[in-house]
């Protein structure tokens, strides 16, 4: 390693260097002062796993994706300092943002995809190839790049082939490729930006036995189209992405690990919610060590919202409602703001992914399209690759949506709630009918009722979450609605409840 002029050769003088898991902490003679520039040089080497994929790895004989492969300096940061957890597998990350330009050497019959712009796709593709990639550009319709006969027509590369790659990515938090010998390879782009005209490229790699990603592309390309224009309505802002047809379902910075799926339903899925991550945490640059549903949570109703508008709509709603339900209330239901690094399990994939993602639809609910997507609008530009921690997020809302949201923060973030509501007593007071809803739990969700009628009628009613805002244990619902209710029942698939028993009335069992 050389640090400047200072040559490391001795990783055993504990003065010099000292390892702890996956870190390398290195004291160089001359400190690095902050925003000065040094370089770093440094020889590594990287063994592939086989078999014991962890997001990275070989995928077949001859097909390999390849993250985490290069020493990186840890993020220091002014809240926490030195950002010193090892990768252990199961939390995720948090990294700086940085440009790469990455020369790949393979053999000359493989195709490489990475983060980044390939700088010198003429020196390894064939005439053909390049043609097909340029009317991708213009293009959201499927072309094939590479289809099933072309490896064997010798149509995929140049004449004599460098087997040199190189890319370039500019203002990324990560960098990871992908090669093959045999992998297919569709292509397409998409209008990310109305105002700039700009189009993103889509890319899909696969393996034509995996009968599901013929439809990848479209998915893909469909998933960065509604990113940009209906959820988060912000416009992509990678000029690429690629979707590899891996052994894991993990996101990087431009690209996608996703193993193959049995259904279209689950590739839609999949496909969507890890394109998602492009927003959370990269484009945020989230510190997902530590707050984890500031990032999975909102892949997770990303993923939740667009999979319908694709025909594919999730069982419960939203992915993972029931299994919040499951463990609601228990002791592994810890509140939000608990550092993800202090548990796994349930714990773990219930607060990262399904109650955030609830809490994050329960706000869209409760403040209404405009101003959620002004609040949430504000919050990405505000905090756009600056690590926001989960204070930002509630304090950009507030300022954002104009009102103090303290009540829902703290309820959904802080304490030890769960969701229950219940219907406590239906009472005919003078001509008026009077239905009370009691929160048992605490968690404040929107109350959706169905009332059924003496004369027949169905009569359906919403009050946001709002309704708890001053803490009340119980809301009224008063009206005159001309008849006798005979039944009342909270209903609605986007809400969380644990004892759904209380949720219905019906005037035969109160005699
Ligand atoms: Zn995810």
């Amino acid at each position: 390693m050389i640090i400047g002029n200072e040559q490391i050769a001795d990783f055993n003088d504990p003065k010099k260097v000292v390892r702890s898991n996956t870190n390398l902490i290195v004291f160089p003679a001359k400190a690095i002062l902050s925003k000065a520039e040094q370089t770093i040089v440094i020889k590594w080497n990287y063994p592939i796993n086989i078999g014991s994929q962890i997001r990275t790895g070989a995928v077949d004989e001859s097909s390999f994706f390849i993250a985490y492969s290069f020493p990186r300096i840890a993020v220091y940061d002014d809240i926490n300092g030195w950002d010193t957890w090892s990768y252990k597998g199961t939390q995720e990350f948090y990294n700086d943002f940085g440009d790469f330009e990455v020369e790949i050497n393979v053999p000359q019959n493989n195709v490489v995809w990475a983060t980044g712009e390939l700088q010198n796709a003429a020196e390894n593709l064939s005439g053909v190839v390049l043609d097909k990639l340029k009317q991708a550009k213009s293009t959201h319709n499927n072309i094939h790049i590479i289809d099933s006969t072309d490896y064997r027509k010798n149509n995929v590369f140049a004449a004599n082939p460098t087997g040199n790659w190189r890319f370039k990515a500019l203002n990324v938090t990560d960098f990871a490729f992908a090669l093959s010998d045999h992998y297919l390879w569709d292509a397409s782009s998409v209008l990310v930006d109305s105002v700039t005209g700009r189009r993103s490229m889509v890319h899909t790699a696969y393996n034509k036995t995996h009968r599901d990603y013929f439809e990848v592309q479209e998915i893909a390309n469909k998933s960065v189209e509604l990113m940009s224009h209906v959820y988060p309505k912000v416009p992509f802002p990678y000029p690429q992405i690629t979707i590899i047809d891996g052994t894991d379902q993990m996101e990087y910075p431009m690209m996608v690990n996703d193993n193959p799926t049995h259904s279209r339903k689950d590739a839609v899925q999949l496909t969507t919610h890890e394109i998602f991550h492009t927003y959370f945490p990269f484009y945020m640059g989230i510190n997902e060590t530590q707050y984890a549903w500031m990032d999975e949570g909102w892949a997770t109703i990303g993923e939740s919202v667009l999979s319908p508008i694709m025909g594919e709509p999730e069982d419960d709603g939203i992915y993972s409602r029931v299994r919040y339900e499951r463990i609601s209330g228990t002791d592994e239901d810890m509140p939000l703001i608990v550092n993800t690094k202090s548990y796994d399990g349930f714990a773990y994939v219930t607060n990262s992914y399904g109650k955030s993602a609830l809490c994050y639809h329960i706000l869209q609910d409760m403040l209404g399209d405009k101003l959620f997507f002004k609040a949430l609008h504000q919050y990405m530009n505000d905090w756009n690759g600056k690590h926001p921690i989960p204070y930002d997020f509630f304090y950009s809302f507030n300022a954002a949506a104009g009102k103090n949201l303290n009540w829902f923060w703290k309820a959904w973030f802080f304490d030890w709630v769960y969701p229950d509501l219940a219907i406590k007593k239906v009472a005919d007071i003078k001509g008026e009918s009077v239905i009370t809803i009691e929160n048992k739990g605490g968690l404040p969700v929107p109350i959706y009722l169905t009332i059924t009628l003496e004369n027949g009628k169905e009569v359906q009613k919403y009050y946001s979450a709002e309704v708890w805002a001053n803490n009340d244990k119980e809301f009224l619902v008063k009206d005159k609605f001309g008849s006798k209710i005979t039944k009342v029942v909270l209903v609605d698939i986007y809400t969380p409840d644990k004892f759904r028993q209380n949720n219905q009335w019906v005037v035969e069992l109160d005699k």
